[in-house]
This record gives C-alpha cells, sequence and structure tokens, in this order.
C-alpha cells in the first residue's frame, strides 16, 4: 500500500549572487542577467502538512517583516499550485509554518525561496509524481524570475531574466560570512539607477573550480549593482570593508545588496570572523555558513 506523506519540512536556503553582470533591458522592462548563483546551508525553514483548514503561521527574527496575507508568496504558490493541479481546498487543506530567518528585501532571495520550497514540499504532498519542470517554468516562474533558480538550489550559472539556469557540477563548499547591515533595499530603484545597463557577460567558468581558481575567476567579474548599491545606502560599504577586514579573501554584495559576503578559506575560519564582526556590529546580521 502507498504511504501518504503527511508532513514535510524544508530548508528555503538563501540565494548568493556571486557575480551578477546585467547584461541589456528586454522591451517590457525586465533586465538581462547573467549570473552565477550558490545556495548556502542556512534559509528560512518551512514546514508543511495536511490540515482540518488552510493556515499559514510565520514565526522567527525576521517573522514581522513579511506578510501573512496572500501576498506572501508561500501563500501565492499554494493557491498556484492548488490551481493547476486542479484540487478543491476542501480536499487539499494545509497548514504551512513558514520560520522566517533571512533578512527581507536583502538579495538573497528569501521571498523566491520560500516560495520555491512551498512548491516542492506541496507536490510532494499532493502530486508527488509531478514534474520538476512543471513546478518550475509553469508555476514558479509565473511567482518570479528568481524561484525557478531557487527550485534548483544548486549551484548554477543563470540567464535571460534569470530563469535560463544551467547546473554547474563539481563547485566545492565555499566557506562564506553574510554580512547584511539592516536596511531593506529596494530592487527596483536600484535597477532604475544604473547609468549602464549593456555591460558584457561572465567570462567562462575555471576549467578547475578550487577554491583558488573560483576566488581568481570571481576578481574578473563583476556585480554590476553593487556601485549604485553602495551609493545609495553606504552602510553596504562599511559591510565589505568589515569583510575585507576580517581576512575574507574576496567580498561582494549579492543580488541588490544590501547582504555582503566574504569567502574564507575554512567554515573554522568564517566563523571567527563572523563573530568578531557580530561583536563590533551587534544590530547587523551576521552568519558563517558554507554555500554550495
Ligand atoms: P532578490 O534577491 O530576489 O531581489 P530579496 O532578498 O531582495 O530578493 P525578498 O526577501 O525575497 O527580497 O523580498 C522581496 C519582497 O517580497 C518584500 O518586499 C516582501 O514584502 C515580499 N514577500 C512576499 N513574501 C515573502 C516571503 N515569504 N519572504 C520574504 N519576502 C516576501
Amino acid at each position: 500500500m502507498d504511504q501518504q506523506v503527511n508532513q514535510l519540512v524544508r530548508l528555503a536556503p538563501a540565494k548568493i549572487n556571486l557575480a551578477l553582470h546585467v547584461t541589456g533591458q528586454r522591451d517590457d522592462g525586465y533586465h538581462l542577467l547573467e549570473s552565477f548563483v550558490a545556495f548556502a546551508e542556512i534559509g528560512d525553514r518551512l514546514c508543511v502538512e495536511h490540515s482540518e483548514s488552510d493556515e499559514f503561521v510565520v514565526s522567527g527574527r525576521f517573522a514581522s517583516h513579511v506578510p501573512i496575507s496572500s501576498s506572501n508568496l508561500v501563500i501565492k504558490a499554494r493557491d498556484r499550485l492548488r490551481g493547476l493541479l486542479d484540487l478543491k481546498q476542501q480536499h487539499s487543506r494545509v497548514r504551512i509554518h513558514l520560520e522566517k530567518n533571512l533578512p527581507v528585501a536583502s538579495g538573497i532571495g528569501g521571498g523566491s525561496s520560500d516560495a520555491a520550497a512551498a512548491l516542492v514540499a506541496l507536490a510532494c504532498l499532493w502530486s508527488p509524481n509531478l514534474d520538476r519542470k512543471v513546478l518550475r517554468d509553469e508555476i514558479g516562474l509565473g511567482l518570479g524570475a528568481d524561484v525557478p533558480m531557487c527550485v534548483d538550489a544548486k549551484p548554477l550559472l543563470a540567464k535571460g531574466i534569470g530563469q535560463e539556469t544551467t547546473l554547474v557540477d563539481g563547485f566545492p563548499a565555499l566557506a562564506l560570512v553574510m554580512a547584511n547591515p539592516g536596511p531593506a533595499v529596494n530592487t527596483s530603484a536600484i535597477f532604475a539607477a544604473l547609468k549602464q545597463r549593456n555591460n558584457p557577460g561572465l567570462p567562462p567558468l575555471p576549467p578547475s573550480l578550487e577554491l583558488s581558481d573560483m576566488v581568481k575567476w570571481l576578481g574578473e567579474t563583476r556585480n554590476d549593482l553593487q556601485e549604485v548599491a553602495v551609493s545609495v545606502e553606504p552602510e553596504i560599504g562599511e559591510a565589505l570593508s568589515e569583510l575585507d577586514q576580517s581576512g575574507a579573501a574576496f567580498a561582494r554584495m549579492s543580488g541588490s545588496g544590501a547582504t555582503c559576503f566574504g569567502i574564507f578559506s575554512s567554515i573554522e575560519a568564517a566563523t571567527e570572523a563572523a563573530g568578531a564582526i557580530q561583536a563590533r556590529r551587534p544590530g547587523w546580521f551576521v552568519v558563517a555558513t558554507e554555500a554550495r
């Protein structure tokens, strides 16, 4: 007899844009990007289970920063998947608990990752054989350009508006410190302030993905949103300096900010640096993690 899955817990990992080149703009206003993306071991946590009624509960450090209404991407993901599967609400009620551990509007795709985790978890409950590609491209993309890559949640190269992804095999686990000084960043305002949108794409990845080769390669790449973001929000520059001064082999902003990451030689070195930065900047979100 088939065993029905009743409860699922899923990590919605932080998305890190290790490099992000803005290469153009479509007629509909969306920017064209080339980005190398990895996913952290830390993230939000989603617990999904069958229930007598539809419920949505949010807890965690950043719970008060997200809507608990239907504008939450988790609820949108639930409703769209239900629609696609043509499920009646009374036959598919679920309780969803989102533990919101990631800062909101901070360049690490928390909302997109939550939506992706909700889609994957709910598909397991409702339709275990549903093709991942349907989740990714038919529902995910409709929820946001970064949702498909968050369904993949593996090191990848992203093109187009972010939805054309190629997984990168053999990527090493990178020891990182993530540091966010606090202010929410308005992604559209950062894109709107860009002076140059037709930048060159990413150089080819090095043949070896060892840490030293990756750091050298990253040095040849950019985050084209960083300069504008630092000028709008000078604390981003302070986060980058903190990471540099704490011994990061490489430091950069993710997405449109304000979260920055520093790459360290080991998780021990990253943990020590994170502790020192947090002690100097008690109000910041600072965490050591691995990305892969
Ligand atoms: P990106 O790196 O993709 O630009 P981000 O980290 O800058 O993402 P998010 O944290 O995903 O931004 O939040 C973007 C907006 O989405 C916020 O204004 C927030 O109100 C809304 N939102 C809706 N649902 C969620 C959710 N579950 N988590 C976070 N934000 C959400």
